[in-house]
């Protein structure tokens, strides 16, 4: 291009700030770029928000990210937040699953769904017995042909171990995880390596062994097979920040241009000039050379309606799911001693409002004052969107009655208050990856393809969690940085 590249961003949740973050360091590096990041709300940060009360961490969104995958903890580092980073307290991991009002621990050796021990799946009171001898006839599973049709999680879950483990173990993780139905969600995307274990192996339990197999080989040859090297400690499964997660969203915030940044501004169309776009902001029109919309796709999917119908409309057929957190700070000494672990997840079939709880002040050390616990409930998911309309008090009641049910009387006593709580709604939050998710990320894709200077990033497309959003925010700069030398 040569000129100045002017760049509309919409949407200040953590993809569109990674994609701002990412042209103001190519424009303080010297490209010639400019952008305008435009936010619907008051605020940056979209799902992520932290609240600080009396010392205690209280996240309103997500709690922490996934180790595993980089794009997160490298953007913490490069913000100089590196000594902030928390790893998740892995010592004392541990969840439950409720089963007929009891909390029962996942069984040792369960690999995400998948039993690979015999004996703790032969103890678990997960399972009764006719699913557990299921369970050990899935290791004659034969393979089954690559490049069959996508099919549901619940599918090809219930095909290998049963509906049990449909209803105990992949909905209320998936629902957990994506506030999603497993009766909805797509193999091929949630579950991609087992679609492919089932490919190679058929049974999944021999495909997880085979790969652990292989993990661990490939430990001892980089350590050259020299037993007295110290293997390197794991990585704790999640990691946080000391101060919230609303630290990586100021740390961002001020690393741009304040003059750059426009909140409480919706953008209500794009059209798609024979040069550039326009943009159109509180009904007057404003000229870009390129757009990242980073919005969530159903709204991508109304601004773009005029610019290819095609586009908007698979944009907006990507299903959403709503969920609440409610946060509940109590005083230890008023309290008995909670089970062990992070917290649990409550299966649909209990019929409870609850999806899930977390321990918060276990699973991270040092976010919660001394003497205090922090129980957090998740709430809402695809099966029970009519929640959200609930007042605060409803919703708190709801939770602490639920808790007292399952925790019982001794842990949680009638007549303990709660010292502080806390209620977020998140509306239309979280992408849910149906079924054929795959096959409409690439047509989308294809669409794309054909607008220059349009890019999309978000949690609709390529995973959902903060560090593919980052990645995905950061990747959308860059594509469009290299397209303008
Ligand atoms: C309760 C909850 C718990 C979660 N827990 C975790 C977790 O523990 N770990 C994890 O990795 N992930 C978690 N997630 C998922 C993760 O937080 C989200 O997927 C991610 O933050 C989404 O980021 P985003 O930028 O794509 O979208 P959003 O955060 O939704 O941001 C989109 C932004 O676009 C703005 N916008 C929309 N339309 C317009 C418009 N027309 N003009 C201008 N602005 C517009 C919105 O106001 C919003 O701020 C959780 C999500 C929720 C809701």
């Amino acid at each position: 291009m040569g000129t100045t590249m002017r760049t509309a961003i919409i949407g200040g949740g953590i993809a569109g700030l990674s994609a701002a973050y990412e042209l103001e360091q190519a424009r303080k590096g010297g490209a010639s770029v400019e952008y305008t990041l435009f936010e619907s709300r008051d605020r940056l940060g979209g799902s992520l928000s932290t609240e600080i009360v009396d010392g205690t961490v209280l996240e309103r969104g997500p709690d922490s990210f996934i180790s595993e995958k980089p794009a997160a903890s490298e953007l913490c580092r490069e913000l100089g937040l590196g000594a902030d980073l928390l790893p998740s307290n892995d010592a004392e991991r541990k969840t439950c699953i409720l089963v007929r009002n009891r909390l029962v621990p996942l069984p040792d050796g369960l690999m995400f769904l998948v039993p690979t021990k015999l004996i703790p799946t032969a103890l678990t009171r997960l399972f009764s017995l006719p699913t557990k001898v299921r369970m050990g006839l899935e290791l004659l599973f034969p393979p089954r042909p690559s490049g069959a049709a996508d099919e549901a999680v619940a599918t090809l879950v219930k095909r290998h171990f049963g509906a049990e483990a449909v209803d105990r173990l992949a909905d209320p993780l998936l629902s957990g995880i994506y506030g999603g139905d497993a009766t909805q969600l797509s193999a091929r995307t949630v579950l991609p390596r087992m679609v492919e274990m089932e490919a190679e192996y058929g049974s999944l339990t021999r495909g997880m062994l085979a790969a652990h197999r292989k993990m661990r080989a490939m430990a001892k040859a980089r350590s050259n097979g020299d037993a007295s090297k110290p293997h390197p400690a794991p990585r704790a499964i999640f990691t946080t920040l000391r101060g919230g997660l609303q630290q990586l969203i100021d740390a961002l915030t001020a690393r741009l241009d304040p003059r750059c940044v426009r909140l409480n501004t919706a953008v209500s169309g794009l059209e798609k000039l024979d040069a550039g776009w326009r943009v159109e902001v509180n009904g007057t029109a404003e000229f870009y050379d390129a757009v990242i919309v980073a919005s969530p796709a159903w709204a991508a999917g109304v601004l773009l309606n005029r610019v290819d119908r095609a586009l908007a409309e698979e944009l907006s057929a990507i299903p959403y799911s709503s969920s609440i957190t409610v946060n509940l700070v109590y005083d230890e000494s008023q309290m008995g001693r909670l089970p062990d672990g992070f917290g649990f997840l409550v299966p649909a079939v209990e019929g409870r409002s609850m999806l899930a709880c977390t321990f918060v002040h276990r699973k991270f050390l040092g976010r919660t004052q001394p003497g205090r616990v922090v129980l957090r409930a998740f709430l809402g998911g695809m099966k029970n969107e009519a929640l959200l309309v609930e007042s605060d008090a409803v919703l708190i009641a709801t939770v602490r009655r639920e808790l007292s049910q399952i925790l019982g009387s001794k842990v949680l006593p009638q007549g303990v208050e709660p010292e502080h709580t806390q209620v977020s709604r998140w509306r239309r939050a979280m992408a849910q990856y149906a079924v054929g998710h795959q096959e409409r990320k690439q047509r989308i894709a294809e669409r794309v393809a054909t607008l220059p200077g349009l890019r999309l990033a978000g949690n609709a497309y390529d995973g959902i969690g903060i560090p593919d959003c980052i990645r995905l925010g950061r990747q959308a700069a860059r594509e469009l940085l290299a397209a303008s030398r």
